[in-house]
This record gives C-alpha cells, structure tokens and sequence, in this order.
C-alpha cells in the first residue's frame, strides 16, 4: 500500500511481575501513512505506552512485528534499531528526550548528527518555531513545564522524521502551551510526518484522523 511508513502487525507483550503475568499488549495492529496524525487513547494501564515504545523500537514485542518505511525494526540488533530510530523516528516520550548535561540547541544538534542526514533545518529556526529562540542556551533543567515540552517535540523534529512517537505530549502542560504543542504537531502533519500519539486531551485527540482506542491492551 502506498504512503504506509508505519506498520505493526499483532503486537503482544507480556510482562511478569513475581508470579504474576501481565498481559500489555495483545493482538494490536496499526498502520499510518505519511500524513497521518492519529490518537491511541484508553485509561491508565491500558497498554498505550508500551504500544508506542514498542513502534518506536525502544522496546521490543513478544509477538508481532513492527516496521517502519517497510524496513523491520522489531527483534533487529540494536544496532539496526538505533540506526532506524535516529533517521527515521521523532521520539517525544513522558520521561522526557533531553540529555540534562546539554543546552537546549546542543540537544538539537546532537540529535541531527546521531540521525546521519544532510540538510537539515538549522536548529535555531526549529527553536525559534517553538517559541524558544531565546533559550537556546539554557539548560533542560531551567526549562518551565511548557518549555520543556516544547524543546522536546524540537528535538524530535530536529531531524525530519518520517515518522513522529509522542506520548502524551500535553500531559504536564498549561492550555496555551497545549494550543501551541497542537499547532505544531499540525504543522508537521502537513510536512509528511505520520504521527502516534498517545493522549488523554479531548482537544488533542479531537485533531486526530482517527483514534486507536485502547482497553486493557486491546483495541477497544
Ligand atoms: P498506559 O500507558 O496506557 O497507562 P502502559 O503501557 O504503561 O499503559 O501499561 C500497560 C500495562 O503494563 C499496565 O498494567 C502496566 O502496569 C504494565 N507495565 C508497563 N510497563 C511495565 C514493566 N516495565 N513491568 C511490568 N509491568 C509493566
Ligand atoms: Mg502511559
């Protein structure tokens, strides 16, 4: 099918815990053309994080597959994997994507060589795009709870990632940095970026194509 830069196909995992068997994922399967935005919701616990750690290659499915621009990124060397990522993925998870140790614009810049590319935007235009350019220099730790935020979804873009992984990108944020986090992602939207995001925001996943209900590591 073309257009399809995401595809992962009947993903399972488990997890044990003691004697316990926790069962995050069964059986779910997506895919997402360049363009596409689309909300994976569902209540805590429901298996949404490890969905998109799972697309994202950081982590890897006990069953199933996962494939990005048709190239496999499931059970390959971590080798493979961090490769894939640093090209073709823009990863914006909870814990944040920001090394601590590095300002601002040099997070960006490391992100951009990591990925190999050529021709990138510069990364003062990607800061100053997400109402940073007087920041750059400040280091992650100094950042407000919108700022933050908003350096994150840069470094993500920094690269031009065909593909965009943001879990709950508008958690910790007041309504205008939400507002500002929407627009941009609906910028990148109409750049060919095919993005996943794992939300609880009525007004986020109201911008959403579709939306990818979760329940109890199922789709709803
Ligand atoms: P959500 O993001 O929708 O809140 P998660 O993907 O974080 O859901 O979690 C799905 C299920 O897997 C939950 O029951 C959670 O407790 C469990 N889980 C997630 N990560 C781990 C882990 N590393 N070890 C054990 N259980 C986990
Ligand atoms: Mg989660």
């Amino acid at each position: 099918m073309s257009g399809v830069v995401l595809e992962a196909s009947d993903l399972y995992r488990f997890y044990h815990v003691g004697e316990e068997e926790i069962f995050a994922l069964r059986g779910v399967s997506l895919r997402l053309r360049s363009g596409e935005l689309v909300a994976v919701t569902g209540p805590s616990g429901s298996g949404k994080s490890t969905l998109l750690n799972c697309v994202a290659g950081l982590d890897d499915p006990d069953g199933g597959y996962v494939a990005i621009t048709g190239e496999r990124i499931s059970r390959a060397p971590e080798r493979v994997r961090a490769r894939l990522r640093a090209e073709r993925v823009g990863i914006m998870m909870q814990s944040g994507n920001l090394f601590p140790h590095l300002a601002v614009i040099d997070n960006l810049r490391l992100q951009q060589r990591l990925s190999g590319k050529k021709h990138l935007p510069a990364p003062e235009a990607l800061l100053d795009r997400v109402g940073l350019g007087h920041r750059v220099q400040a280091l992650p730790e100094t950042l407000s709870g919108g700022e933050a935020a908003r350096a994150g979804l840069a470094v993500a873009l920094s690269t031009l990632p065909s593909v965009l992984i943001c879990d709950e990108p508008t958690g910790e944020v007041d309504e205008a940095n939400e507002t500002a986090i929407i627009s941009l992602l609906k910028r990148a939207q109409a750049d060919g970026a095919a993005i996943l995001i794992a939300t609880h925001s009525p007004s986020l996943a109201g911008k959403a194509d579709r939306i990818l209900e979760l329940n109890d590591g199922a789709v709803a």
